[in-house]
Order: C-alpha cells, then sequence, then structure tokens
C-alpha cells in the first residue's frame, strides 16, 4: 500500500519540478531548461507502470530505463552548465546508449533483473559523479557547495543501495520485485533526495536569475562599469575602514560636445568606452569604478592615501592624453581633467569625499583642463604626486 502511495507521489513532485524548471527556464536561466528536462524525464521514468500498464513487464522495464538514463544525462548536463565546466556531451550520451544497449540485452535476452538493476544503478552513478567531480573545483556560492552535496548524497545512496543489492540474494521475479524492500526503499530514498535536489536546484537557478538582473540593473550597459545604483550598493556594502583611509577620484572628459559634435554620438559613446576601458586597465584591483552618467566617472579607493590616489590620477591624465583614437577613425588627442580628494575623519560617507573631489573637478576644469586637482595637497606632499605643479592662479597640486 505504501508502495503504491509512493508510485504515486514521485511522478507528480518530479513534474511539478520539471514545469517549474521550464518556466524559469524562459528567464535566461539556461541551467533551468537542463534541469526541466531531467526532471520531466524522470518523472515519466517513475510513472512507467501507471502510463504504460498494459504493455508486458520488459517493455516497461526498457522505457523506464531509457527515460531514467536520459534524465540521469540531464542533471549531469544541468550541473555542468550551472557551473560552465566543459560538457563532455557526446561522451556522456554515447555512455548512456551503450548502457542502454547492455541493458536491453540483459532484459530481453538474459531475462535478468538483476543484471537490468545493476546496470541502470552504476549508469546513474557515473552519469552523475563524473559532472559532480568536473564542477567541484568551480564551487563558489553556498547554494553551489549545497548542491553539490545533494548530488552526492544521490551518488552515495544509490552505491549504498547497490552494495546492499549485491550482498543479498535478489531475485529475479519482476512481482517479487515490486513488492521486496529494495523497491520500497528506493521509492522512499527516491522522493526524499528528489524533493531536496529539486528545491536546491530551484534555490540555485532562482539565485541565478536574481543575479543576472542585479547585474544587468548596477552596471553600465555601455561600459560594464557599475552605474549609480551598483556604486551606491558598493558604498553601502563598505566596512567601517574607509573612515581611515580612502580616496576618491571623479573624471569628465573635457569639451566632449564638441566630439559629439564633430564625429557623431555614436563616436563619442565609443570614446567614453574607451576611457572606462582605460581606467579598469590602469587602476588597482579593489578599487570601485563608476560612470555617473555622461562622461563623467567616479573612482573610490578604499585604503589609498590622497598622494597615491592623486599619483593614480595623474597615470590616468597621461595615458588618456596619449591615447591614439585612430581605431575610432579619427586622430584628435581627447583629454580629461580629474578632481581627488581624500576621506576625512568627520566624513559621512564617501559621498562627502565624492563631493569635494567635485569642487576638485570644477577647479581643474577652470584651471585649463587636462589636469588634476588634488584637495588641500600640501607642498610636502606634491613631490608625491608626480606632478609638475603649474604656474596658475590657483596651481598648488595642479597637474598638467
Ligand atoms: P567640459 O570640458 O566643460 O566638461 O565640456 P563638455 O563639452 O565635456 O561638457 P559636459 O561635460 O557638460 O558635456 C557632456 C556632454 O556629454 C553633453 C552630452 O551631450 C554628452 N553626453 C552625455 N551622455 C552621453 C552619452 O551617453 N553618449 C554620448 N555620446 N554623449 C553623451
Ligand atoms: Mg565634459
Ligand atoms: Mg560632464
Amino acid at each position: 500500500m505504501e508502495t503504491d502511495n509512493f508510485a504515486y507521489l514521485l511522478p507528480f513532485i518530479m513534474l511539478a519540478f520539471g514545469c517549474s524548471f521550464m518556466i524559469i527556464g524562459r528567464w535566461r536561466a539556461q541551467p533551468a531548461l537542463s534541469w526541466g528536462w531531467a526532471f520531466l524525464l524522470v518523472s515519466l521514468a517513475f510513472a512507467t507502470p501507471i502510463i504504460f500498464s498494459r504493455l508486458p513487464f520488459p517493455y516497461q522495464a526498457a522505457i523506464s530505463n531509457v527515460l531514467f538514463l536520459a534524465g540521469f544525462y540531464f542533471y549531469g548536463e544541468a550541473l555542468l552548465r550551472r557551473f560552465e565546466a566543459k560538457r563532455y556531451g557526446a561522451l556522456r550520451a554515447g555512455f548512456a546508449v551503450a548502457v542502454f544497449a547492455a541493458i536491453s540485452y540483459a532484459i530481453f535476452v538474459e531475462h535478468s533483473l538483476r543484471a537490468e538493476l545493476l546496470l541502470s544503478d552504476i549508469a546513474c552513478i557515473l552519469l552523475l559523479a563524473f559532472p559532480l567531480v568536473v564542477s567541484a573545483p568551480k564551487a563558489r556560492l553556498m547554494i553551489d557547495k549545497a548542491l553539490l552535496v545533494v548530488i552526492g548524497l544521490i551518488v552515495l545512496e544509490t552505491l549504498t543501495r547497490l552494495a546492499i543489492f549485491l550482498i543479498t540474494d535478489a531475485t529475479d521475479s519482476f512481482e517479487d520485485f515490486l513488492a521486496s524492500d529494495y523497491a520500497f526503499l528506493m521509492q522512499v530514498t527516491a522522493s526524499v533526495l528528489g524533493l531536496v535536489l529539486g528545491l536546491t536546484a530551484l534555490a540555485g537557478v532562482a539565485l541565478d536569475v536574481i543575479l543576472y538582473y542585479r547585474d544587468a540593473a548596477e552596471k553600465d550597459p555601455l561600459t560594464s562599469l557599475l552605474n549609480r545604483r551598483g556604486f551606491e550598493r558598493v558604498i553601502a556594502n563598505l566596512d567601517a575602514d574607509w573612515r581611515q583611509s580612502g580616496a576618491a577620484i571623479i573624471c569628465d572628459i573635457d569639451h566632449f560636445k564638441r566630439i559629439n559634435d564633430t564625429y557623431g554620438h555614436a563616436t563619442g559613446d565609443r570614446v567614453i568606452a574607451g576611457l572606462a576601458e582605460l581606467l579598469s586597465r590602469h587602476l588597482p584591483a579593489g578599487v570601485s569604478i563608476a560612470r555617473f552618467g555622461g562622461e563623467e566617472f567616479v573612482v573610490l579607493l578604499p585604503e589609498h592615501s590622497l598622494a597615491e590616489a592623486g599619483a593614480l590620477a595623474n597615470l590616468l591624465r597621461l595615458n588618456l592624453a596619449a591615447r591614439d583614437w585612430s581605431d575610432l577613425g579619427f586622430h584628435r588627442q581627447i583629454t580629461a581633467s580629474f578632481g581627488v580628494a581624500a576621506v576625512a575623519r568627520g566624513d559621512h560617507s564617501p559621498h562627502d569625499a565624492i563631493a569635494r573631489a567635485d569642487k576638485q573637478l570644477y577647479a581643474a576644469k577652470v584651471n585649463g583642463r587636462n589636469t588634476v586637482m588634488v584637495e588641500g595637497a600640501s607642498p610636502a606632499e606634491a613631490p608625491a604626486l608626480h606632478i609638475v605643479p603649474q604656474a596658475r592662479k590657483s596651481g598648488e597640486g595642479a597637474a598638467k
């Protein structure tokens, strides 16, 4: 009686997961489609005795085996896709086909239920264990590790069942098999592990979709740098250390309207992307770079002194001025102005430093552009900035 209940319950659990994954798969979550196929095929495999009840047992067995093998192929596929690992599709499919040929031989020629179950268990173990081993080194998130643990448990459970099956004197009668503790145990563990696997995979896929859209919402599509929203999240996640040391650079391309007017908006866009690429290339890891609209960029440098930030800004300024734009079809020099400020003791947020850097940027524009202006750079600091002081009215800390 309990066995019958499980026989009905399992296909529905699997079917529900299969349908859910297929629906999610439409939202750019590739592994979801593979999970969907896996659960749908395994659902059909468990439902074979119900759907094909009129067929002779050997045919039911063959159908359920082919569905299980295909389902487990797709579990592996989903895992490998999730971890962006090499998929070895032909190898895994070839293995599944070869096993199915051997199982068919066991069913139709040898009439050996024992050989059939043995082969299908070993095949399912390998179809899961191989992707598990290939994917394991790529697990980063907590959910990745949870998923691998669940798959590992399924492999272990199948191995244990296989061992029990091998040491007990299993019968070759299908009716006896259905009534056996082995079949009952198989249904119970398959239900529990299937449910846990489905929920874990669903959580993983949902998280992927959320992270994908969060990433899209927080990045500027033209430059792939953070946009203002992404920058705000970076600031919100900063720990208290930023109060001790840190600096902000803000930069704006000089006379950018002229570039748009002369070469067109599309070329202007490519200049913006070019500057973004230059910023990413020359700034050290750990800094946050954001495009604050238009051709204005903000860089937050935690654990950098004012002098270090000033030197970096000057490096950026020089590299931009020296950049050859012939790849965009013109030879004109493009420059930018930079304002630099340090995080101060009384600051409530990095925005205070950014606001002071913005004032310096304004001063750099007033001072003739293609200039780095550093907030309150004392004469003692000036040499460390590698900035050649300019003979200007407010030339302290200015570079050109
Ligand atoms: P300044 O040296 O004083 O900065 O002069 P500017 O001409 O660069 O002046 P400003 O920074 O105010 O000009 C920004 C211009 O950038 C105005 C706008 O037409 C253009 N712009 C804003 N966003 C985009 C964009 O996404 N792509 C392109 N191509 N142009 C943009
Ligand atoms: Mg500008
Ligand atoms: Mg601007």
